[in-house]
């Protein structure tokens, strides 16, 4: 099976605060991982080093082919190869959801106009937004405005998509819309990453859970590791939350 991300040994401090003390995991193509852990324990960190949006102190990050720890890694290569999603939509609010999503390819890919458009409709229709795309964001909802970020990354038609807690600003229904996108996106075969706290809807959706502890990978296992916990640690995570 070929590998799509791989951290081996990353180490990563803020000043004094070491935040990533010797991460490594391995990604394989069209698996989904989830990411589990405490406030603070540098899952987003460790997500933001994939797309190279922080700089490791050591160690090696390889994806899709990118030395991504390498200073001359080519990062419009990288960007394009990898998309990702955050809690906060940042879509533009004076543009429709069609610009919103055409701007990238465009700009970065150089796609015709018509091009685009065609992308911005098929990566619409995956999020179920068809009728959306001459709205603009402010008439949608906070769950449909994620799809639309969601739909946004995939018209660059990553090889891996890495989300960061993208339902935790959002109410149980409209989380539920998120979640249900990104389910079929795992049927599709999508490569992801999840960072989340839907703890039910990582047991269920997740190939490989990565439990993180204090800048650790503290456990990992499949869909059923949070059923049956080995260290304390995830025990005490799981029945205290976050
Ligand atoms: P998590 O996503 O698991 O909540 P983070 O990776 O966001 O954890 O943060 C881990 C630690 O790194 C926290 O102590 C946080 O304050 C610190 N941190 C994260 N990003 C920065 C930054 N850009 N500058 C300084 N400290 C940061
Ligand atoms: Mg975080």
């Amino acid at each position: 099976m070929s590998t799509v991300v791989e951290l081996r040994n990353v180490h990563k401090s803020f000043g004094s605060n070491q935040v990533l003390k010797g991460v490594s995991f391995t990604i394989p193509k069209g698996h989904v991982t989830a990411i589990i852990g405490r406030s603070g324990s540098g899952k987003s960190t460790a997500l933001r080093c994939i797309d190279r949006l922080e700089v490791v102190d050591s160690g090696e990050i390889h994806v899709c082919g990118h030395q991504v720890h390498d200073p001359a890694v080519d990062l419009r290569k990288l960007r394009v190869d990898v998309g990702i999603v955050f809690q906060s939509y940042n879509l533009f609010p004076h543009l429709t959801v069609e610009q919103n999503i055409t701007l990238a390819p465009c700009a970065v890919k150089k796609a015709s106009r018509s091009d685009a458009i065609a992308l911005a409709q098929r990566t619409l229709k995956q999020v179920g937004l068809a009728d959306k795309a001459q709205s603009y964001p402010e008439q949608l909802s906070g769950g449909q405005q994620q799809r639309v970020a969601i739909a946004r990354s995939l018209a660059m038609e990553p090889k891996v998509m890495l989300f960061d807690e993208v339902t935790s600003a959002l109410d149980p229904q409209l989380t539920s819309e998120v979640l249900k996108v990104i389910e079929s996106l795992a049927a599709e075969g999508m490569t992801m990453v999840l960072v989340t706290h839907e703890m039910e809807f990582a047991s269920r959706v997740a190939d490989t859970i990565i439990f993180m502890h204090e800048g650790r990978v503290w456990e990992t296992g499949d869909g059923g590791m949070l059923r049956n916990p080995q260290t304390q640690e995830l025990k005490d995570f799981l029945s205290h939350g976050l």
